[in-house]
């Protein structure tokens, strides 16, 4: 039997999702342009109105908001409700910038961790679980988020925090944790700290684990489900709209269903703004259709991916989204090319290496320096420097052949890159600092 934690709305034909979507999104532009004077201002510039929102197909009317918008507006411009309405602020991870704060009533609260109950229901979670929550807890979504929606599910939750992995795999072990949620960079170093204590993946008695926070490819998916021996699934989500949760993979592990009954996706050419038919490749954009203290309304994500609304063998009609592949502004352009972290991880995944890398970048004589650091396995070392060498060449080639530019490549001792125990720097980029 397939289980869901909301069937009736998870399971709603497409029809009904539209009614839900259009009541909603007329109620909440009303209260957004009474309460929030600063968007209230965007639209009298463009010229829009709250009746001009009538149906769901008319929010491309609205304008968009972008993270300036939010760190102009910081702390309270674009707060939805009255304070004291209120129950809690969390905060970005700052990876890109200046940090920006987010407000939940009750009401907020609740949503959010059902909507994390629908991604541990989706990944196999029932009451007789017992989940791990190493995201970070505190200002950071990710420990709350999964924390809320485990104890929605009724699942013994274990309240962990990043960090300490000692603890972390004595937990696991002697409480028989069966799901586990963290960053992936973080779960692959679980792994790893399994293996060189000498357990093997069949020891543990995890199933599943619920990985998101940051960009992640299928290779290092699948190397992460042969060293835990689960299934790993995705949960996308951002402090803006909430935190984890906005979109969960389900047992097809083929992209993430949208909770679309509280959270519209639009995907946009993120040149030109102009809204792009479904399965095409942009920029994700988000409104919160019933959020009270936080309720943005076209925020661009940056996220880069597609949407699909495909028939899913899970039974859920919830759009789904393709793995963000890195943001807008993840990318890097080195002589010219652009280049994905994410890419690189590819390839080396798919040539067998670990997925501990570093990409640095920098500029010397005016030109882009490009150097990716990589960890051999224990099986990999050899005393022998061609070896190394001819692995270093081999790599290169590849990489070029992904990227259309061909890195530096070193490859480096086990163990020698710091490990992540939230979201991992993949790239230290020195160019800036030149300028
Ligand atoms: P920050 O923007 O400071 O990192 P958040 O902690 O709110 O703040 O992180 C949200 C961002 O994390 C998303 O916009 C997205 O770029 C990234 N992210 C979250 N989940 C995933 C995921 N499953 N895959 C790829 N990226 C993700
Ligand atoms: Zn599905």
């Amino acid at each position: 039997m397939k289980n869901y934690y909301q069937k009736e709305i998870e399971t709603a034909p497409y029809e009904e999702i539209v009614k839900i979507q259009n009541e909603k999104l007329k109620k909440q532009v009303r209260r957004v342009y009474d309460n929030v004077a600063y968007y209230r201002d965007l639209m009298d510039k463009k010229g829009v109105k709250p009746e001009d929102i009538q149906t769901i197909d008319d929010i491309k009317k609205l304008p968009f908001l972008t993270k300036d918008d939010l760190r102009e507006a910081y702390p309270y411009g674009l707060l939805g409700t009255d304070l004291k309405n209120c129950v809690r602020i969390q905060s970005t991870s700052g990876t890109t910038g200046k940090r920006v704060v987010a407000f939940y009533t009750q009401h907020d609260i609740d949503l959010w961790e059902e909507c994390c109950a629908r991604a541990i229901v989706a990944a196999g979670g029932t009451n007789e679980d017992v989940v791990q929550v190493c995201y970070g807890y505190g200002l950071f979504t990710g420990g709350p988020g999964l924390n809320g929606g485990s104890h929605k599910v009724g699942c013994l939750t274990l309240p962990m925090s990043s960090g300490n992995t000692e603890r972390q795999i004595q937990f696991m072990m002697d409480l028989n944790a069966t799901i586990l949620c963290c960053t992936p960079s973080y779960a692959a170093y679980i792994g790893e700290s399994l293996a060189e204590r000498g357990y093997k993946p069949e020891d543990n008695k995890l199933k599943a684990g619920i990985f998101g926070a940051e960009p992640w490819t299928e290779e290092m998916r699948r190397s992460i489900e042969k060293s835990l021996g689960i299934k790993a699934y995705d949960i996308y989500g951002l402090t803006e709209t909430s935190g984890p949760g906005v979109a969960f993979e389900c047992e097809e592990q083929n992209g993430m269903h949208i909770n679309e009954d509280h959270f519209y996706a639009e995907i946009i050419d993120p040149n030109t703004g102009e809204v792009l038919p479904e399965g095409s490749r942009g920029e994700l954009v988000f409104t919160s259709l019933d959020k009270e203290g936080f309720p943005l309304l076209r925020y661009r994500t940056k996220d880069i991916c597609v949407l699909t609304r495909k028939k899913c063998s899970c039974g859920r009609t919830h759009i789904k989204m393709s793995k963000p592949m890195g943001r807008s502004d993840d990318m890097m352009i080195i002589r010219g090319v652009n280049v994905f972290p994410s890419q690189i991880e590819t390839v080396l995944l798919k040539e067998g290496y670990s997925p501990n890398y570093q990409i640095v970048v920098d500029r010397a004589r005016n030109n882009d320096t490009f150097d990716v650091y990589i960890e051999l396995n224990p099986d990999q070392v050899s005393d022998v420097v061609s070896d190394i060498q001819a692995r270093e060449r081999s790599l290169e080639a590849a990489m070029r052949s992904m990227l259309g530019i061909g890195p530096k490549i070193h490859l480096v001792p086990p163990k020698s890159i710091t490990r992540s125990e939230g979201k991992a720097v993949r790239v230290i980029d020195k160019r800036n600092l030149h300028d």
